[in-house]
């Protein structure tokens, strides 16, 4: 199987608990000695077996295989990469099964970050992920007064709209946010919009 290692806890010694994003359930799982291990990284897509014990109500992981992106060696990409993989855990807590989008969502990424800017491609694939989660606010309803955005907007946490006069938040122009949520396009945002935007997706999916 595969998957990507999304949150990675101490047990006892050098024992881990690794969480895996798998491609139809998110896996628990307990890795003897896995702390000795470099293949266990936080964010690492790996190649893996489970081994279910009777003794254990969590299957031992066993035969990991890192498997490698294109950018591994750019420490600024697989840095990001790393922040963005590690929100899924707090997303999808108390999650077993699980809809294949997630998994592609990620393998698609990994190939769209060989040529792209890192921020630029994770806030694309963020606002493909809140489309498909049908969290995508297309409907520019201010979340704070209730009433419809139609000039200038800024978003909050999950890239929920709010009238740029009902927050102090920073203001973006209309037309920039209907792109981004429309056509998914960040063409029109300047690298400082798009720094902030990564911090949004920062505080959480
Ligand atoms: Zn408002």
């Amino acid at each position: 199987m595969q998957g990507f290692i999304i949150d990675i806890k101490k047990s006892r010694d050098d024992d881990l608990i690794v969480l895996i994003l798998g491609e139809t359930h998110l896996y628990s799982t307990y890795r003897f000695y896995g702390a000795r291990h470099s293949t266990i990284n936080i964010a690492y897509k790996i190649d893996f077996e489970l081994e279910s014990n009777y003794k254990s109500t969590i299957p031992r992981l066993k035969d990991v295989l890192h498997i490698s992106f294109p950018w591994i060696f750019d420490t600024e990409k697989l840095y990001l990469w790393q922040r963005f993989v590690k929100l899924f855990c707090v997303h999808l807590k108390d999650v077993e099964e699980l809809d294949p989008f997630y998994m592609n969502l990620l393998n698609s990424l990994i190939s769209i970050m060989v040529k792209q800017n890192p921020k630029r491609a994770i806030i694309q694939a963020y606002i493909q992920l809140l489309e498909f989660e049908g969290r995508l606010h297309s409907d520019y309803m201010c979340l704070l007064c209730e009433v419809e955005i139609n000039t200038e907007v800024s978003l909050v946490r999950s890239f929920l709209p709010v009238h740029a006069k009902c927050t102090y938040a920073k203001k973006f122009s209309f037309y920039k946010i209907k792109e981004l949520f429309e056509e998914k396009s960040l063409i029109s945002f300047t690298d400082e919009e798009i720094d902030y935007l990564f911090d949004i997706l920062l505080q959480g999916l």
